[in-house]
Formats: structure tokens, C-alpha cells, sequence
């Protein structure tokens, strides 16, 4: 059994989460420091490594050895050669962030992946996907973020591409995404796409609700409408979770998952809310023999946990196929 460790980082446009964590997902020091992406990427580099060095300080004695740094950053990720090849919030073009850090900790090897991706394969270690090599990680937020793991492994794609977020569910009629493009599935699978759902419905019927009163709305609010039975907000969550029953079966369809895990600050409060409408469109959309895939909310404690286990996973991404 590997005493090994990782050090996982979680790369934010306004934080850097960090974490030393066992083999068997137990956290034995974690920090935090701001990322200052205003400073440039050479500064963000240094803190990164500065990070990641003081955690290793803390390494107990000899026996116990850091495997690696992984990083989840966001953007478009070219995990192979460790290049940011474009994040929109840190304002990143073709950053080759695994080798700028890997030069400023010597000999400690750094993998770089998607933040989406690595807390999918998080999962799949040490939160609600365990045990399953085939799941879906849906992250409901700001906007929609997915990692697909099927036969045990991360799907990357030729091109680092692959983000149900960004599939367009409405090429023709739906909302403006801020990719440039119409209808993508983040726009009504989000906070903002919560939000205009429930001003839609306000204007669209003449239904009594808390929410007509309430400036400036917020997904909060809807969820806690909801929560107290308020018909526009369980009929803008109702909309939601039917646009991501769409969303995952589409994915579905092509790896046949055991598991959907909801992520996301919004995804994870919805969950029980949700469930029974996503499902219901979920088994609408694929074919009858499907068995249809347990739905969870995601459990793995923090991004940087999930961050550490691209170390570990290299070509291999579940602990139930490492195991075995
Ligand atoms: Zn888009």
C-alpha cells in the first residue's frame, strides 16, 4: 500500500486553494493565498510554487514521499503538455503553466488539468463516485462545468474540447452565451440561466409569488422561494433541472454512466429539488433499455483534494480501477 503524497492546487481567478493530501484522501495541511492575476502570470507562477513549497515543508519524516503537483486551473486545458491554452478569468493565452511551475520546485513533477475535470476524477477517488468507472460530474454555478470519466479514465478529447457547458442546446432561439455563441447549455443550466428562467416565468404568467417583489434577483432567493413552495420559483427550477436531464443524457448516450454527480454551489443545494424532473427528462431522451444512473450530489470536500488526484491518476483515473 503507497504512502504517497500530492499536493493539489486549486487555481481561482481570485484564490489559490492548496492542500497536502494522502493517498487514502486524508488532507494533512491546506492553504490559501490570493492570485493577483493583475500582477501577471510570472507572479501568479511564483505564488503557486511558494504554495506548494510550504506545504512540503511540512512533510513528515522520510518514508512519506510528494509524488507530484497537480493543478486544476480554469479554461481550455492542454492537460498532455500542461498548457492553459486559454482561461477567460485569468485572462490567459497558451500559458505553459506546468513547466514555469515544475522549473521553480526542482525536481517535483507538475500535471495540469481543467478545473472541472480534475474534481471529476476527485469524485471518483474520494467523494460520490467512488466505486463507479463510468459517471458524469455536472457543476452547477456562475455557469456549467463538466468532467465525463468513462472506463475508468478522464475523457479529454483530441483537442482538450470536451464541455457539455458550451453545448448548444438552441443554436437558433435560445440565450446569448458569453462564448459568442446561442443557447449553450450553461445559459439555462446556472445561476444567471436560474434567474432568467424565474423573470420569464414573472412575466410570462400571472402566478403570486415572493419573487415579484424582490430586487434584484438571485438564485438564493429563488431556492429559498422554493424551499417555502413559491409556484415561480419551483417551476424556474422545475425548467432547470429538465434542461439538465437534456444535458446528461446527451453525454449518457455515449458512455452509459452508473452515476451523475451534481457539483457547484448551486448544483449541490438543488440536488433533492431537482432529482425527480431531471430524471424523468433523462430517461425521455435515452434509449428504453437504459438503467438509469443514480443522481448525487458531488462530496468531495475541497477542489484542491480533487486537484491532487490528477497526480495519482495519470492514465489511470478511478480508485476503484487502481485497486483492482
Ligand atoms: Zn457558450
Amino acid at each position: 500500500m503507497s504512502s504517497s503524497l500530492a499536493i493539489g492546487v486549486d487555481l481561482g481567478a481570485t484564490k489559490i486553494a492548496s492542500a497536502l493530501v494522502t493517498r487514502d484522501g486524508k488532507v494533512l495541511t491546506s492553504r490559501q493565498c490570493e492570485t493577483r492575476v493583475d500582477q501577471g502570470p510570472a507572479a501568479v507562477f511564483d505564488r503557486i510554487a511558494a504554495e506548494a513549497n510550504a506545504l512540503r515543508a511540512t512533510t513528515p519524516p522520510p518514508h512519506e514521499k510528494i509524488l507530484g503537483v497537480g493543478i486544476g486551473s480554469p479554461g481550455i486545458i492542454d492537460s498532455a503538455r500542461g498548457i492553459v491554452q486559454g482561461a477567460v478569468n485569468l485572462q490567459w493565452k497558451n500559458v505553459p503553466l506546468a513547466d514555469e511551475v515544475a522549473s521553480r520546485l526542482h525536481d517535483l513533477p507538475v500535471v495540469v488539468e481543467n478545473d472541472a475535470n480534475v474534481n471529476a476524477v476527485g469524485e471518483g477517488y474520494f467523494g460520490s463516485a467512488v466505486g463507479s468507472r463510468d459517471y458524469i460530474l455536472l457543476t452547477v454555478g456562475s455557469g456549467l462545468g463538466s468532467g465525463i470519466v468513462a472506463g475508468g479514465k478522464l475523457i479529454t478529447g483530441a483537442h482538450s474540447f470536451t464541455d457539455l457547458g458550451h453545448y448548444s442546446l438552441d443554436p437558433d432561439h435560445g440565450l446569448m452565451c458569453r462564448c459568442g455563441h446561442r443557447g449553450c447549455a450553461e445559459t439555462v443550466c446556472s445561476g444567471p440561466g436560474l434567474v432568467n428562467a424565474a423573470r420569464d416565468i414573472l412575466a410570462q404568467k400571472s402566478l403570486r409569488s415572493v419573487l415579484s417583489d424582490t430586487p434584484d434577483l438571485a438564485s438564493a432567493q429563488i431556492l429559498q422561494a422554493a424551499r417555502a413552495q413559491d409556484s415561480v420559483a419551483c417551476a424556474a427550477i422545475s425548467r432547470l433541472a429538465k434542461w439538465l436531464g437534456h444535458i446528461a443524457a446527451a453525454a449518457a448516450a455515449v458512455i452509459d454512466p452508473d452515476v451523475i454527480v451534481i457539483g457547484g454551489g448551486l448544483g449541490v443545494a438543488i440536488v433533492d429539488l431537482i432529482q425527480d424532473d431531471m430524471s424523468r427528462e433523462f430517461l425521455r431522451r435515452v434509449p428504453r433499455c437504459f438503467v438509469p444512473p443514480t443522481i448525487r450530489p458531488a462530496t468531495l470536500p475541497s477542489p484542491a483534494m480533487g486537484a491532487a488526484t490528477i497526480v495519482w491518476s495519470r492514465g489511470v483515473h478511478t480508485h476503484a480501477l487502481q485497486t483492482t
